[in-house]
């Protein structure tokens, strides 16, 4: 994005050239020359800030700039909203969205942050969530005939921790059918590596705590949406009156960090199908969940809807389960013991005892999630380094 794009006017006369990188616009407000000119802005009949929950010219570029690289080579005109999290993001979808007596179609294996908040907060609300196997397309289909309620299908692909994949194109067809939107958590693959709307989407939130940003210095969502109008009418909206915004410290950093998502995502995702292919010939490791690999049951499906690789997130068992798998992780020196993900350095979670700590045994191995399941966000050091950590700690046992 050419940087006129976030200049504000200066209203005084000590005018300068523009400067090269973003500025942080720390204010609350924005004046106006005269009460005409607020009037017409509170109006929207000329463009201006006036109150930086409603719009900041930092977070604003970074918003821009997010929805640019989702719409990128595509016939489109995205916009966005830059939002305090992701959960935010995807809060301020559901509410911008859907009202008491609408229905929400979902799969089992969500973010668990985003279950918890459709189960506890919307259902209370009046918004039922039916939980399912989106892979099934027929049952989706049987669902969406029967349940006319329906307004969002809601989907998540590659998902934490197995990386199971569901078909984007073929969900937004059957949700268009039957007149409901289809939106997708995007945060694993990035818009380098999936770009759900040339896929039919309407809706794209992300974490931009993770790749996006890609450092581990703030925490930051975004809501991207195919349709402008769309987008301002109903999530926009939602945004400026729950004050769900982000703040300008926390969009900057965010800005800061996609200046090379590009590079980041290349050798996160080299350094994964490296570590998955060493992990998987290794005797010690009973399996790998790297949708890379051939072995990945969808495999073929990720193939066909990401591009560039297969991003930075694998799981994977020991053979001793889930006591070999905390011994394991205790002898990892190199990487990092932490339960985000996207970031430059490898971090290390065990699942079972951290991210679906509250989830039943029976509904987590129903996912695929075992006791002894190790999840790795691979980074970008060099990946001699990262196998090397791996192979002592699994080798020590
Ligand atoms: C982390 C994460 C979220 C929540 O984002 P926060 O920025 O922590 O609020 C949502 N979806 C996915 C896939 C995530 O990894």
């Amino acid at each position: 994005m050419h940087s006129d794009s976030f200049v504000v006017r200066e209203p005084n006369e000590h005018r300068t050239t523009a400067p090269h990188v973003l500025p942080i616009y720390a204010t609350s407000s924005f004046v106006f020359d005269n009460i005409d000119q607020g009037i017409e802005i509170f109006k929207n009949i000329e463009s201006g800030h006036a109150y930086s929950r409603y719009a900041n010219p930092t977070v604003d570029a970074v918003a821009q700039k997010i929805a640019d690289l989702e719409g990128f080579g595509l016939d489109l005109a995205a916009e966005a909203v830059l939002t305090s999290s992701g959960m935010s993001a995807i809060s301020t979808l559901l509410m911008g969205l859907l009202q008491t007596g609408d229905k929400v179609l979902s799969q089992g294996n969500l973010y668990g942050g985003t279950t918890e908040l459709l189960r506890a907060i919307l259902q209370p609300f009046g918004v039922e969530t039916i939980f399912t196997d989106l892979r099934d397309l027929g049952e989706v289909a049987r669902l969406l005939d029967a349940e006319p309620a329906i307004r969002l299908l809601y989907c998540e692909t590659p998902a934490n921790p197995t990386l199971a994949c569901v078909d984007i194109a073929a969900l937004s067809a059957l949700a268009h059918q039957h007149g409901a939107w289809c939106a997708i958590d995007n945060t694993f693959a990035t818009p380098l590596l999936q770009q759900p709307f040339a896929h039919g989407v309407d809706f794209i939130v992300h974490s931009t705590t993770k790749y996006l940003n890609g450092h581990g210095n703030s925490i930051a969502g975004v809501v991207v949406g195919r349709d402008r109008s769309l987008l301002r009418q109903k999530i926009w909206r939602a945004m400026k009156l729950a004050g769900t915004n982000c703040s300008p410290f926390e969009a900057w950093l965010t800005h800061n960090g996609l200046k090379t998502l590009a590079l980041r995502m290349e050798r996160h995702c080299a350094n994964a199908l490296a570590l998955a292919q060493y992990l998987e010939q290794h005797p010690a490791v009973a399996r790998v969940n790297y949708p890379g690999l051939a072995s990945h049951p969808d495999h073929a499906l990720a193939t066909r809807q990401m591009r560039g690789g297969y991003g930075g997130m694998l799981s994977f068992e020991l053979k001793g389960g889930l006591e070999a798998g905390l011994r394991c992780m205790n002898r990892i020196r190199f990487c990092t013991l932490a339960p985000t993900l996207g970031d430059v350095d490898t971090l290390i979670l065990h699942p079972a005892s951290s991210s679906h700590l509250n989830v039943a045994r029976e509904i987590r191995e129903q996912n695929g999630i075992t006791d002894g399941m190790i999840r790795v966000s691979v980074g970008i050091e060099l990946v001699g380094d990262i196998i090397a950590d791996l192979e002592q700690a699994i080798e020590a046992m």
